[in-house]
């Protein structure tokens, strides 16, 4: 065994089928007794429901939250808590209502508890990516992790079949890196091995019947596991082309990872095939690329950034974002290789190998129907 380094985040996992009905005992172990509720617009029923369960727990709902974490909307969250002398977050939805309220304990350093309800893993992170005059940053630090994480199976059933995929697929997503990251260890990389494998299995089963509770149960320990490794290693090119084009382009979160990952794979791929060889062999392909693109293909999952609303003139300005600030990255970044990836993943072409410029393109597989 290599020497390593592996820094365990403190936080309580609770996991399980209608484990939401564990929050109020959860409010009060932390001693706590005035909890905001936090969702999505769309999610305001459930956060409403939620509230009223928890009866003198609760200090009402908060609905705005908005995907990239906008400082407006986390600011009128933030006086919202002040008035009505808020001592818990409850954030009850995916990636963005989780933002919201990162946002609001690095603000307050409130005690949080997370009920995911996508797989984007969050939740486990102590990272916060915010919006502010059009440009996303992330920053790292401890007052935004979660001290308790409700996984509620039963929560998930209602995710639509296509953002289970695009979700699921960002999950896949930090697993992938968390396998070459220059920080990666025994620790993170057993936890990518067995988040990505849950999810290989789970996401072709839940297209076909999304409320099939096995395969949700999976894909939700799928997301546990690599958002955990998101939360303990160091991202690479994949996240930063991701934070660059969905945060700087207002483009949706999980759908750019899907497009973007079996290009960034593929750029990696020629000097990290050891750590990504488990990947393709879970994915039937000689390449965790290929692989990627047609699990993508097959789950009728978005290809290009065309489609998700990009435009071609955007690519310049992406192109020299992603090449800015070095960060670790197994393959060396250089920005017209960097550009030539951003235009196959704009017109969705199939991911092209660094090592020889070839092109995969991708296995004879069919589409499997959205239920
Ligand atoms: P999201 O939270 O915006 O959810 C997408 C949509 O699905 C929303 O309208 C939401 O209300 C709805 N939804 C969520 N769960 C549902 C369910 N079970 N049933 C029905 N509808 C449901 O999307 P996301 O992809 O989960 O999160 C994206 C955001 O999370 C981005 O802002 C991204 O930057 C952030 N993120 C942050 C981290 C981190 O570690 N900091 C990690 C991953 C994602």
């Amino acid at each position: 065994m290599r020497a390593f380094i592996y820094s365990a985040l403190p936080v309580r996992v609770i996991f399980g089928r209608g484990t939401v009905s564990q929050v109020a005992d959860e409010v009060r172990r932390l001693g706590l007794n005035r909890a905001l509720v936090l969702s999505t617009p769309p999610q305001a029923d459930q956060a409403g429901k939620l509230s009223t369960e928890l009866g003198q727990l609760s200090a009402g709902v908060f609905t705005h939250a908005t995907m990239h974490t906008p400082v407006d909307i986390t600011e009128q969250a933030l006086q919202v808590t002040q008035q009505r002398n808020v001592d818990c977050l409850i954030a009850l939805g995916g990636g963005s209502t989780t933002g919201l309220s990162k946002a609001l304990a690095l603000r307050t350093d409130l005690p949080q508890i997370a009920v995911p309800t996508t797989y984007a893993g969050s939740e486990a992170t102590p990272i916060l990516g915010q919006l502010e005059r059009g440009q996303k940053t992330t920053l790292r630090d401890l007052k935004v992790l979660p001290e308790v994480i409700i996984y509620d199976i039963d929560l998930t059933l209602t995710l639509p079949a296509a953002l289970s995929v695009t979700s699921g697929i960002n999950a896949m997503a930090h697993a992938a890196e968390a396998l070459y990251s220059s920080d990666a260890n025994p620790v993170t990389t057993q936890l990518a091995l067995n988040g990505f494998s849950a999810l290989v299995g789970a996401l072709p089963k839940i297209i076909c019947d999304p409320t099939d509770g096995e395969a949700r149960s999976d894909a939700l320990y799928g997301a546990w596991a690599c958002g955990t490794c998101l939360g303990s290693v160091g991202m690479a090119l994949h996240h930063k082309l991701c934070h660059v084009v969905a945060g700087s382009f207002d483009l949706p979160h999980a759908e750019t990872h899907a497009v973007i990952l079996p290009h960034a794979l593929a750029y990696n791929e020629p000097v990290a095939k050891e750590a990504l060889r488990p990947l393709a062999k879970m994915l039937g392909a000689p390449t965790a690329a290929q692989g990627l693109f047609d699990l993508a293909r097959r789950l009728i999952a978005p290809r290009s950034l065309k489609e998700l609303g990009m435009t071609h003139e955007a690519l310049d300005l992406a192109a020299d974002l992603a090449v800015s600030n070095t960060y670790p990255n197994p393959m060396p970044l250089d920005r017209t290789s960097i550009h030539a990836l951003l235009e196959d993943a704009f017109e969705g072409r199939p991911p092209r190998s660094q090592a020889n410029g070839s092109r995969d393109q991708g296995q004879d597989q069919q589409e499997i129907v959205h239920a």
